[in-house]
């Protein structure tokens, strides 16, 4: 049993704001007196608004999936986290592997927008995870401490940050890594933020995510050091997402 779970909608490059809202809908008939898992969702920028309103008087979360570190500026086709406030954000995705590695963001950018997110209130959901070749090649470890070390530097407080372990290989294919694999890189993962942050590190969350779905969620939310998931296909249909945030439900405390 955990004391708290999370669990995060990656709908990347999908849905409108009129369907976020009738998802919304359709989630919460589906989902009646479910309110202890944290139910965050992170739909495209331009749903932002009408999810805002969507979730008002519901038990959960309104998250983005990225964001600028100036407050303002020329900054063509970038938000900032001000924008993302204004539409009651709470949550940003930050270092995704879809924008490290299709979209080239370095450590450096990632470490910008997690200090940016922190110092306006927003709680980073800083995601980590290694390459099928990194993995293979016995460089896992040194590839997550490089992420983590330069991601998180010159943090102080996490202000409720989330931190997401996604193998890239695990994302979009089907394939999730097992829950000893799990267990071992959220080990990896949680020494390092603690390298990092010291005291503070311990009490981060570590989400897993890749290929969660109905038929693997009750088994991985078993792992003991899995605080809840990140989701991405699973998490475009109400029906796959509220299966999903059913079994993490049955291994919450009362
Ligand atoms: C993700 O987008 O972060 C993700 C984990 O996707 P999927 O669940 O589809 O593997």
């Amino acid at each position: 049993m955990k004391p708290s779970a999370y669990v995060v909608a990656n709908w990347k490059m999908n849905k409108t704001g009129a369907e976020a809202q009738s998802f919304v809908e359709k989630s919460s008939k589906l989902l009646l007196n479910m309110e202890k898992a944290k139910v965050i969702f992170c739909p495209p920028f331009t749903a932002l608004f009408d999810m805002g309103i969507s979730l008002e008087g519901k038990p959960w979360i309104l998250g983005a999936q990225n964001m600028h570190w100036e407050a303002s500026g020329a900054c063509t086709g970038e938000i900032s986290s001000d924008m993302l406030k204004a539409c009651r954000v709470e949550f940003v995705i930050l270092g995704h592997s879809e924008r490290r590695h299709n979209f080239g963001e370095p450590n450096n950018w990632i470490n910008q927008k997690v200090l940016r997110a922190i110092s306006t209130g927003l709680h980073p959901i800083f995601c980590v995870g290694e390459t099928l070749e990194e993995r293979q090649s016995g460089k896992m470890e040194d590839v997550l401490h490089k992420q983590i070390s330069e991601g998180l530097a010159g943090v102080k407080n996490s202000n409720g940050m989330l931190i997401a372990y996604e193998p890239v290989w695990a994302i979009g294919t089907g394939e999730h890594a097992t829950a000893e694999q799990i267990e071992k890189a959220h080990g990896i993962v949680k020494n390092y933020v603690c390298e990092s942050l010291g005291d503070i590190g311990k009490d981060i969350p570590v989400l897993y995510g890749g290929s969660v779905n109905p038929e693997n969620a009750g088994e991985l939310i078993k792992a003991k050091s899995v605080d809840g998931f990140l989701v991405g296909g699973a998490s475009l249909e109400s029906e796959s997402f509220s299966e999903i945030i059913k079994e993490v439900e049955t291994f919450i405390k009362e």
